[in-house]
């Protein structure tokens, strides 16, 4: 582009803008940037962030969305005059110039203002923008200090119902929140050093009763506007590289004090394992006199010093090592001859993998990985879940080593940042993560993995709710890569779009080395014969075979998709259950700990309580979860090794690691937990499984209801008999009919497709049918159910047959943390319609009367209808 063209700068803001705005370049910038690079640019009367979209010669026409845009909307050419950008934050682009079209694509898919687009794709704490802080006036010092040092009753002038007596208990966190008559602690920070933090000052200014509006009319503070920097850094260190000098080091030796002898023997004794530089810390580390020697020798130019970038090691402990097998299985080999052809192309090319559980689907991974690092392109490998990330990140780290790039939550956001850093560099190759490293700044991704595609984690369910397996096609489509889904069990909708030929199927049928299957027992509770005549927790069958299995000193998985150790807690004298206060669900006991929890805000009361309702004293705990699962299992046998996993006992990735390594190394019997157990995990020595309500799920209003539980029975039941010993489950239920039971049983998925797709299709639920759900909530009941109500009418007008509108109605978790909850469902056979309807109310919503106390989320492709 010429510079002697005028320059425009498109650019997504950090904000809840639905549109890109155009600023013209910030001073000092001439020619055109690549697009990624960040922005500090005006937005009304602040400052935000900005992402560059793209760079143009003439700014664009006025869209017609911009008139009709929220309050929000800055219009920088409103009075026909562009503004300029305030500063470049960066160097460098933070992303890729081929992601703009993906950000532009699920801004628009999903009803998602851009710039936060981008802001939820990047590392988090890239954010600089601008807070109003709190700043003490002169005059505000001085008539406002009486207040701290007498300590009681006085008055400034003119200020008295802002007086409050001194109280030394008030916390930090808890300033003056309306109880005027007491002095605030923050009034002490602002008073001695003459401002508040950004956000203290924010929750100073959003208290309701703040003395602040007051004090500000009196000219004692004043508003200002600060801009907050990042919270993450790039991390540097010193290094420091030997001069070479004519002459040997003896030479020189003789001019030099002792301790700069040494140091600069050290340094060409580091140097040979530390081409690029030796860290400064490492040469202290080993000679703390090194410190003051240095000076001497960077003055004398023998030594050279500079910074350079320190990355953080997200590894933590080394993965496992996994070595490469000798020979692909018949089945391996057949499904690798498909899709090699496909990488050679570099074209977008949708495979379906779908192999049952210990086929060997990493191995096909790993083989196609090392087809397109071999043409210099890059790879994306997702995974449900951190601890899934784990094995996967050993199998790829142990063939390609230091080329992987993990990206996920468990990392700090250092960590985060700086393995997003290598990948956008190109000096790492594979990024492996979860759900979130679908945004891994890739330029030239040439194969793309979704691993257990079917699994419902690949669904954002807050914010920006995108499905992470969705976009991985559209980003294989707009990159040209091959993507591969793979799943012993795929979502019925993946499958579907296998038998119509949108995605290529490959199949793997036995397990390696042909390995059987586990057999599969069903018990069916309801013939169990107990004295309380409740169903038992453990049948006979289960407690024999686990008995036999410690016997011949195998391993076993007990399975229970619910924590805790009773999952109700119910008054003897009212017979109703204790529930949450802010949710419509009952608290679980957590008996080691001693607490009532509510699983969906966190909320938790002590053990002993009293009946909310009836204030009886006497409550009893009813239901189960992996608690007592272990618990039990101890009472059975004392002399066995247990094991718990679940959220309660793997706070952290380390732990989580450290279970694992036990179970792997043998120094656990038996291994209870919930779905973390069912994932993907490899355990060459477990050969029995008992799965213990296996219909838990069954009774969940979600029309996905019977495919999960399908999924989970088979994926749990394929933990078993992976390697030489044969393995065999047990699946207590107390519906032994119901069909997603007895085709897992079965190992039957073909069946359980036929079956779901036909209810699907006569429902024209998803595949066939698209949904999008919009979620309201509120505070005020009446309020949320209006809007609600209101617009579920809107929609209705629109006279457009080809959507239909369920509801609305309240949501079947109707009150969660706090807040009421209603919801409004849009189904259409085709895309267009549905979003035009959507758009259409998104712009009706914002114009409703009270409509600023309710929130409405939309729900694009919902994967939980709770
Ligand atoms: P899946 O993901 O399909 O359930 P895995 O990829 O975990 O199965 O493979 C199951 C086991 O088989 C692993 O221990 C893996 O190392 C091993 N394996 C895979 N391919 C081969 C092969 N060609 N020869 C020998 N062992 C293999
Ligand atoms: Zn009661
Ligand atoms: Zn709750």
């Amino acid at each position: 582009m010429d510079s002697e063209l005028p320059l425009y700068f498109e650019v997504a803001v950090a904000a809840p803008v639905p549109q890109s705005l155009t600023y013209a370049p910030p001073a000092g910038v001439v020619a055109p940037l690549p697009p990624g690079h960040r922005l500090l640019v005006p937005l009304g009367r602040r400052q935000v962030t900005g992402y560059l979209l793209a760079c143009v010669t003439s700014p664009p026409p006025s869209p017609p969305g911009r008139e009709a845009g929220s309050a929000e909307a800055d219009r920088p050419n409103k009075w026909g005059k562009i503004r300029p950008a305030l500063a470049l934050l960066d160097p460098e682009p933070l992303f890729p110039a081929a992601m703009v079209p993906f950000f532009r694509w699920i801004a628009e898919y999903y009803h998602h203002p851009i710039g936060e687009v981008i802001q939820c794709a990047l590392p988090a704490g890239l954010n600089r923008r601008s807070a109003r802080v709190v700043e003490l006036t002169p005059a505000g010092a001085l008539a406002l200090a009486p207040l701290l040092e007498s300590g009681k009753n006085t008055t400034p002038p003119n200020a008295t119902q802002t007086q409050p007596p001194r109280s030394a208990t008030r916390t930090k966190d808890a300033p003056a929140g309306g109880q005027q008559e007491e002095n605030p602690a923050w009034l002490a920070e602002l008073l001695a050093k003459g401002r508040l933090s950004p956000t203290l000052s924010a929750r100073i200014i959003r208290q309701r009763r703040s003395p602040l509006p007051h004090w500000q009319k009196q000219g004692w503070i004043r508003l200002d506007s600060l801009l907050c920097r990042e919270s993450i850094r790039i991390k540097t260190e010193t290094v420091i590289t030997p001069v070479s000098t004519g002459g040997t080091p003896d030479d020189i030796a003789g001019q030099l004090k002792p301790a700069e002898a040494k140091t600069l023997a050290l340094l060409h004794e580091l140097a040979g394992d530390n081409p690029q530089g030796v860290p400064r810390r490492e040469l202290l580390k080993k000679y703390p006199g090194a410190a003051r020697a240095l000076s001497g020798l960077l003055a004398r130019h023998l030594v050279r010093s500079r910074e350079q970038r320190r990355y953080r090691d997200p590894f933590g402990d080394a993965p496992p090592f996994f070595p490469k097998p000798a020979a692909l299985s018949t089945e391996q080999e057949e499904v690798l001859a498909r899709l090699r052809p496909a990488l050679a192309a570099k074209a977008y090319a949708p495979f379906l993998l779908h192999g049952i559980t210990g086929s060997g689907k990493t191995e096909i991974y790993l083989r196609a990985a090392e087809e397109v690092l071999a043409q210099g392109r890059q790879v994306l490998v997702l995974v449900p879940e951190i601890a899934l990330a784990t094995q996967l990140e050993g199998h790829f780290c142990s063939r390609f080593g230091n080329a992987v790039a993990l990206l996920h939550s468990g990392l700090s956001g250092g960590q985060r940042f700086d393995q997003w850093s290598l990948l956008l560099k190109g000096e790492a190759r594979i990024a492996i993560g979860a759900r979130s490293a679908i945004f891994a700044p890739l330029a030239d991704p040439g194969l793309i993995i979704v691993d257990e595609e079917h699994d419902p984690a690949y669904k954002q369910e807050d914010g920006l709710r995108y499905n992470a397996r969705d976009l991985a096609l559209l980003r294989g489509l707009q990159q040209q890569a091959t993507v591969i889904l793979g799943s012993a069990t795929p979502a019925v909708s993946s499958y579907y779009q296998a038998e119509k030929g949108k995605f290529r199927l490959l199949t793997m049928t036995r397990r390696v080395e042909d390995r059987p299957l586990p057999t599969v027992q069903v018990v069916d509770l309801k013939e169990v014969k107990t004295v309380s005549g409740f169903p038992p927790l453990f049948s006979p069958q289960l407690v024999r075979a686990l008995k036999e299995n410690l016997a011949a000193g195998q391993q076993s998985l007990v399975f229970l998709n619910r924590r805790g150790f009773a999952n109700l807690m119910l008054c003897k004298d009212c017979g109703r259950p204790v529930q949450c206060e802010h949710c419509q669900v009952s608290l679980t006991l957590h008996k080691k700990a001693g607490v009532l929890l509510c699983h969906h805000c966190g909320y938790r009361r002590p053990r002993e309580t009293v009946c909310p309702h009836c204030r009886s004293g006497s409550l009893v705990a009813a239901g189960f979860g992996t608690e007592r699962l272990e618990d039990e299992l101890r009472r059975h046998f004392p002399a066995a090794r247990l094991a718990r996993l679940d959220q309660d006992t793997t706070r952290d990735r380390k732990q989580f690691m450290a279970v694992l390594k036990a179970v792997r190394d043998r120094q656990v019997d038996i291994l209870v937990g919930t779905q973390m157990i069912t994932k993907g995990h490899h355990f060459p020595a477990v050969t029995l499984v008992g799965i213990v309500w296996a219909d838990a799920g069954l009774g969940i209003p979600d029309f996905k209801a019977a495919e999960r539980t399908f999924q989970l029975l088979t994926q749990v039941t394929g933990r078993a008999g992976r390697e030489e010993l044969p393995g065999r489950v047990i699946v207590q239920t107390l519906q032994a009919d119901h069909y997603s039971v007895a085709l897992a049983q079965a190992h039957d998925y073909r069946t359980l497709y036929e079956k779901e797709i036909a209810l699907r299709r006569r429902l024209n639920f998803p595949p066939f049918g698209r949904l999008i759900n919009l979620r309201f909530d509120g505070e005020q009941e009446e309020r949320v159910r209006d809007i609600a109500l209101q617009l579920g009418r809107l929609a209705g007008e629109g006279g457009d047959r080809r959507v239909s509108v369920l509801g609305p109605a309240p949501a079947p978790l109707s009150r969660l943390k706090g807040r009421y909850r209603w919801q409004l469902l849009l189904k259409g056979g085709e895309v267009k319609p549905l979003h035009r309807l959507c758009r259409r109310l998104l712009a009706e919503f914002a114009r409703l009367p009270g409509a600023s106390t309710v929130k409405l989320s939309l729900d694009v492709d919902p994967e939980n209808m709770l």
